[in-house]
């Protein structure tokens, strides 16, 4: 397949971007990238695609994701976060039965392939994970994903497992879905933060990535004042103090949100190489604060972005994330924090660092994976300027779920022409509607 854009942005080693160029694609992976030939197209036998008016970029990588809270947009908005899942979001999930779950995992699946999201970090819930994973490998999105750890519940007593069966079923799990569809969906151990594990749970999960090379550790710390409060009461450590005591953060381990963070807390981030994930609408929403994503940077933390669930949102776009990202950090550290192409790469190669998956995707690259998107950036809410630095604003500053045409994973097409190829919207839809009113009937039963 060639594809012939209007623009490239490579995001390579040299961020090119490139003009009057094509990508061919074999394999689902990137074989040619070469300035364009019509006697070699006329002549080509695979399919050619004329975008001359889109913008190819690497497919975005969100980092911070949870799929099976789709189905929860709109019904818990603000509250802290505490009172959050107190209140709504661990009664909801509670109640998920395996069709309540595949709905919201299909909505959340379809609304990131849509808006050019090809890669997530998903942290699942505590019961039928399988239907995560399995609709992970229909669906054809790359992601690393696990069940969601919890064996201490003062919030919420009914939303437990115990520690052994937690540890027992995540080990099958991981044998049974690690690197499978091609390499495409690997496993990602999640405990759910400090407060819902025991220090085994913690540590044990910790433990086990290494039997699954590849596999990452995913969690959420120092999120909210209160949050930060307990943990300080219970183990007289800050958060990411305490995750160092146990040992349980390395170069594989994904942190959301990084926001109550103290100076000692960041030279640890440093010091073991943990990638943070920076979802600035949630922090927003939950009035949890500002994470001091310039400080991280500037000492080489890896940042990346996500979406975090659809009801601490209450969207899983990351144009949304990026324009935040860009933005909030501005007044207190001055306008030329975070510039649109910083921002885009946190997106993009900086996202595929965080998950090791580098040199697989994150850029446009000969013998990368054909995770691509494609975008209009010619409407009149674009900027007028052909300028290759315009491009990183356009996207950054100017886009939405709206600039996005056409998405591929490993060279399958996912959204063509603004469709999904994936789902029969209309259906889902509906059958979400359906389920989501059973589950809360289920939910204000018990
Ligand atoms: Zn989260």
């Amino acid at each position: 397949m060639i594809i012939i854009p209007k623009n490239i942005v490579t995001v390579d080693g040299k961020d090119r971007i490139l003009k009057n160029h094509f990508v061919e694609i074999n394999e689902g992976r990137i074989v040619r990238i070469e300035k364009n030939d019509e006697k070699l197209f006329k002549k080509y036998k695979g399919d050619v695609y004329r975008f001359e008016n889109l913008t190819l970029i690497p497919g975005f990588v969100q980092t911070h994701i949870h799929l099976c809270q789709t189905l929860f947009r709109g019904l818990a908005d603000d509250l802290e976060l505490l009172d959050w899942l107190q209140l709504k979001i661990f009664p909801f999930e509670n109640a998920h039965n395996k069709k309540s779950l595949l709905t919201s995992v299909r909505l959340g699946i379809n609304e990131l392939l849509l808006s050019g999201t090809t890669t997530i970090l998903d942290m699942g819930t505590l019961r039928y994970q399988e239907f995560i994973f399995d609709e992970l490998q229909n669906s054809g999105i790359r992601a690393i994903a696990g069940k969601c750890l919890i064996d201490e519940n003062d919030l919420f007593p009914e939303f437990i497992s115990d520690t052994k069966s937690e540890l027992d079923e995540i080990y099958q799990l991981a044998k049974t879905y690690h690197n499978t569809s091609n390499g495409k969906v690997k496993y990602g151990f999640a405990p759910r933060f400090v407060l819902s594990c025991s220090e085994k749970l913690l540590k044990e999960s910790f433990e086990m990535k290494k039997d699954f090379p590849g596999s990452l550790y995913h969690t959420h710390s120092s999120e909210n004042n209160a949050e930060i409060a307990e943990v300080k009461r219970r183990y007289n450590k800050g958060n990411i103090e305490y995750f160092d005591s146990l040992g349980v953060i390395d170069d594989h381990s994904v942190l959301a949100h990084c926001i109550h963070v103290n100076d000692k807390e960041t030279d640890l981030l440093k010091k073991n190489e943990v990638r943070v994930s920076h979802c600035p609408s949630s922090n927003l929403k939950l009035g949890s604060g500002f994470a001091n994503i310039p400080k991280y940077l500037s000492k080489g933390i890896s940042v990346s972005l996500g979406s975090d669930g659809a009801p601490c949102n209450n969207n899983l776009s990351v144009f949304n994330e990026m324009r935040l990202a860009a933005l909030i950090h501005k007044p207190f550290h001055g306008a030329l924090v975070m510039n649109a192409k910083t921002v885009f790469k946190l997106a993009t190669i900086e996202g595929a660092k965080a998950l090791h998956l580098q040199n697989e995707i994150g850029s446009i690259e000969v013998g990368k994976k054909a995770d691509l998107a494609l975008l209009d950036l010619s409407t009149n809410s674009h900027s007028l300027s052909d300028d290759d630095e315009s491009i990183y604003s356009d996207i950054v500053y100017s886009s939405s779920n709206e600039s996005v045409n056409s998405v591929m994973v490993e060279g399958e097409w996912k959204v063509l022409n603004k469709k999904s190829l994936l789902y029969d919207e209309e259906e889902l839809n509906k059958k979400s509607k359906e389920e989501l009113k059973k589950l809360l009937k289920r939910v204000h039963k018990s």
